[in-house]
């Protein structure tokens, strides 16, 4: 298959730190649309799979799937697209069609594993998919989003990502008005969650370790603030919430927040602690509870997501860099340095 030969940024070994690669993307098959991107959001998930943390990475990985840019070229059956128009790229570009999950616009659970926009096998030229820190970007036309253009379009790039991550849960379990939402932890997920649950008409109902968060919480749409480290303003919320979003990938307490939900509340998991999780059993059976998890969400329902982002003017709030600013970015997440994503600016990848 013809081929074209692009930079990207990325990394050789788990231990290495990134620098600029050259890679190859396909030319554009009948059903393709080849994207130039402008912005890339930094997903934790970039930084494990670089690293290796999560086992499986293959080498070199160039990451990012939080993709916004614009259409250079359409194949000759693309009926989506045109050559001009905004577009993103999430987290997956292909998946097996034809299992009930994917006929469902369920996507991201394919019976096949769904195709990852990084470090997935790559059917048309073998070996793995590359991911969004590069130049440009070739997906089936079913596999990419449509983009307003009345967002800041960097503030868009972490929507593909974090703002679906945390939209599908919220919608799934039918989180609106009336209803009384937690949200716990206030990072990259966390942040969507709040602007996502408000703009949904929940009554919002955020959770923090550290008081110092608590005017930036509120600035994002919380409508009360907890400091979870305290029993007293945790009892307060005993049995009243309908639905918890708990986005932290620290360990953390499940049962204290299990408490907070009501009879056949539900707490929902889009943080990804590493070790696993004790439960109490009557945390969940004196009340009716459960414990749930969430991952991304499909194709269409990212759209959706867009679309109300684009009619709400919801977009995350990011801090923008540079391609060579990559590895000190990967150093600041770790501490939490960061409100809330960094996104980066693609032209500056040479
Ligand atoms: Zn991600
Ligand atoms: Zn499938």
């Amino acid at each position: 298959m013809e081929t074209k030969s692009i930079k990207a940024f990325g990394t050789e070994a788990a231990e290495a730190p990134l620098k600029t690669l050259d890679i190859k993307r396909r030319a554009v098959q009948a059903h393709d649309v080849e994207i130039e991107i402008l912005y890339c959001g930094i997903c934790h998930s970039d930084l494990h799979s670089a690293r290796n943390e999560w086992h499986g990475t293959m080498y070199p990985i160039v990451p990012g799937h939080e993709i916004v840019g614009r259409v250079v070229k359409v194949g000759d059956h693309v009926k989506n697209f045109k050559v001009g128009q905004l577009a993103g790229v999430g987290c997956m570009v292909d998946s097996c069609r034809e299992c009930d999950h994917c006929k469902n616009d369920l996507e991201q659970y394919c019976d096949e594993g769904s195709i990852l926009t990084f470090n997935s096998p790559d059917k048309h030229l073998g070996g793995h998919t590359f991911g969004g820190y590069s130049q440009s970007i070739v997906v089936d036309e079913n596999y990419v989003l449509h983009i307003s253009d009345k967002l800041d379009l960097a503030g868009v790039a972490p929507l593909l990502c974090a703002g679906i991550t945390t939209y599908s849960p919220l919608k799934h379990w039918k989180v609106g008005p009336g209803q009384k939402v937690g949200i716990v932890g206030i990072g990259g997920l966390g942040h969507m969650g709040i602007k996502l649950a408000k703009a949904m008409g929940a009554h919002v109902v955020v959770f923090t370790t550290s008081p110092s968060k608590f005017d930036a919480a509120k600035q994002l749409g919380a409508d009360e603030v907890v400091l979870s480290t305290d029993p007293e303003q945790m009892a307060k919320h005993a049995k009243s919430l309908n639905f918890i979003l708990d986005c932290v990938s620290a360990e953390h307490n499940i049962d204290s927040y299990l408490n907070l939900l009501k009879v056949d509340g539900t707490l929902t998991l889009v943080g990804a602690p590493m070790d696993p999780l004790p439960v109490t059993s009557f945390s969940l059976i004196l009340g009716r509870r459960s414990f749930a998890g969430s991952a991304i969400g499909g194709i269409a329902e990212t759209q959706e997501m867009l679309d109300f982002c684009a009619e709400h003017n919801i977009t995350a709030d990011i801090e923008i860099i540079g391609v060579n600013d990559v590895n000190n970015a990967y150093e600041r997440l770790l501490k939490g340095d960061i409100k809330y994503r960094f996104v980066i600016d693609m032209a500056s990848l040479k």
